[in-house]
């Protein structure tokens, strides 16, 4: 198997793209350390991972914002390495600009951005033992601007910089960094920026006759992305933003 006795940290493992990365991930074999705040929804990832007979992954209930350090602490005392990092926490505020405040700007920013640089400062030095590597969950939203999700856009716009930026930087080091840029996936972010079930339902089916390929996309169609940069078939693979979005940007469909 793939990742076998590789010991891979995702953020944000608790649901959506996130979970089904620790999922596939486990079920390659990986030793995956699911990081998320909310220990009920860690626990529901957990029992999927165990029941499909996979090796049990460890659980941190932890903020990307506050506890970095902790993350990476806990990880090494408990499997003694690190091989890969998945930076997939991340969090959108659909908001005119207008509208919007500084403070939005400095949520969407600590997450979306900081944590990512944070988490991958303290992760180099392990990750240069194991000639590992980062995959970063970005967004189309990072190459073409999306009304009223501008410092979401920002944000993604900047991490496919640092994505680069790092590629360029830890490649003497055996490092390898690169981003899955998804368009739209039915997660539960759309919950999350405060879309009732029927506005979700009619979102999804209008949006899929735009893309290409007719559909939106699914949270496998990601983690099979981030499978792939991460594993040894990928070794001369670098600085790359994959876009993964059923053609929605080649369209012009977003
Ligand atoms: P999601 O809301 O299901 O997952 C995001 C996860 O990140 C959640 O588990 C959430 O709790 C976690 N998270 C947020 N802030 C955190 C923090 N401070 N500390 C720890 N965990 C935190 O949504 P998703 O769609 O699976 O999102 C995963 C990634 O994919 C995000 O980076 C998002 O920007 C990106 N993305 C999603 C879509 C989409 O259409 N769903 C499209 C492009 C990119």
């Amino acid at each position: 198997m793939e990742f076998n006795d590789k010991v891979i940290i995702i953020s944000g493992a608790s649901s959506g793209i996130g979970a089904e990365t620790a999922r596939l991930l486990s079920s390659m074999g990986g030793r995956v350390v699911l990081v998320g705040r909310n220990q009920e929804r860690l626990n529901n990832v957990v029992a999927d991972i165990i029941k499909a007979g996979s090796p049990t992954p460890h659980a941190i209930v932890a903020d990307v914002t506050k506890d970095c350090q902790r993350i990476v602490d806990e990880t090494i005392s408990h499997y003694g390495k690190l091989d890969v990092l998945v930076n997939n926490a991340g969090i959108n505020i659909e908001i005119p600009i207008m509208d919007a405040t500084t403070l939005q700007y400095e949520q969407i920013f600590d997450t979306n951005v900081k944590s990512v640089i944070t988490l991958t400062k303290l992760c180099v030095p392990h990750l240069e033992k194991t000639n590992g590597n980062i995959v970063n969950v970005s967004s189309i939203c990072g190459m073409v601007p999306v009304y009223s999700s501008t410092f979401y856009s920002m944000s993604k716009a900047a991490l496919d910089q640092f994505t680069q930026c790092a590629a360029n930087e830890f490649g003497r080091k055996h490092i390898r960094v690169n981003s899955v840029n998804p368009g739209l996936i039915e997660t539960p972010i759309f919950e999350t920026v405060g879309m009732s079930p029927d506005e979700i339902k009619t979102f999804i089916e209008e949006n899929g006759k735009k893309y290409p390929v007719g559909r939106i996309g699914r949270v496998s169609d990601i983690s099979r992305c981030i499978a792939f940069l991460a594993s040894e078939r990928a070794e001369f693979i670098t600085g790359t933003l994959l876009k993964c979005d059923g053609g929605a940007v080649s369209a012009a469909a977003y």
